[in-house]
């Protein structure tokens, strides 16, 4: 990758973070979770998947599922840059006559599968990657989980499946943002050493830093690593990844900000101000 194209990478990312802050108002939505996942969404949708608005009808396309809906925003935000989906669809967030809503819905073009219920993608997305198999196709499969569902048993059904069924064209991909809800996971059930689970699930693993373009370049040209094994990126982020004011805080997981505290971070995302932000955190206990 130039230097010129990650500037590229960059400045999708950025006008991705836009879109986002300016759907955490008027009903608010999951920002932090969003924002972790920004540039992992940029990176793969701009350089490794094959699709596009114009393939999703082609079964030899690569597939991304988001099995951690809840960060919808960000796939919509990327959505309406690289042209899924037009930009004023976004305006109608939360409203009830569009399907712009807190988790993914199959009526936005190139979202492949519902989500939200935490736990179920790596099940579609393993399915998916077995019938490529048996269509003897070239299609790849992601998975995007993040690091709190990995609680769920039904992943590692998956996981274990895929190990076995030697599904090499299976991405996982976990957005390690370190928080589930408003709590740290190694605080709640602890996940680490998370490779080596993987690992012992007949898997490959990487580990990289998922705000890295170069980083996730380099990890994401050797995969397939092996003939016959799926693999597992665990990507560390930070939960709020380019809101200062928000990063790394657990208690600001789902905002509904007013639309002076929507200024604010977005003058905060130019680097120019830090927002001061009053309206109310969201505990879930
Ligand atoms: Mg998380």
């Amino acid at each position: 990758m130039t230097e010129a194209e990650e500037v590229q990478l960059q400045e999708l990312a950025h006008r991705v973070r836009q879109h986002v802050v300016r759907m955490a108002t008027d009903g608010g939505c999951f920002i932090g979770a969003s924002l972790s996942c920004v540039d992992l969404l940029a990176y793969l949708y701009s350089r490794w998947l094959d699709v596009g608005p114009d393939r999703l009808k082609d079964p030899s396309r690569d597939y991304l599922l988001l099995s951690k809906g809840h960060d919808v925003p960000a796939l919509y935000g990327l959505f309406v840059e690289l042209g899924f989906l037009e930009r004023s669809r976004l305006a109608r967030h939360l409203k009830t006559d569009d399907h712009i809503y807190w988790h993914p819905n199959r009526n936005i073009p190139g979202v492949e599968f519902h989500s939200g219920s935490l736990g179920h993608l790596l099940s579609v997305g393993l399915g998916i990657a077995l019938d490529i198999k048996l269509r003897a196709d070239k299609g790849r499969v992601v998975v995007i989980l993040g690091d709190g569902e990995l609680n769920e048993g039904s992943v590692w059904e998956a996981v274990l499946v895929a190990g076995a069924k030697q599904l090499d064209n299976l991405v996982a991909v976990v957005d390690r943002n370190g928080f589930q809800a408003n709590l740290a996971t190694e605080q709640l059930l602890p996940l680490e050493p998370l490779t080596d689970k993987f690992t012992a699930f007949g898997w490959e693993t990487v580990r990289l830093d998922g705000h890295d373009f170069q980083a996730l370049e380099r990890g994401f040209a050797e995969i397939p690593r092996r003939v016959g094994k799926p693999t597992a990126v665990v990507a560390d982020t930070v939960r709020g990844q380019g809101l200062p004011s928000l990063a790394g805080r657990a208690d600001r997981w789902f905002c509904n900000f007013s639309p002076a505290e929507v200024d604010m971070l977005l003058q905060e995302l130019e680097g120019t101000r830090r927002a001061v932000l009053e309206s109310d955190v969201i505990v879930a206990r």
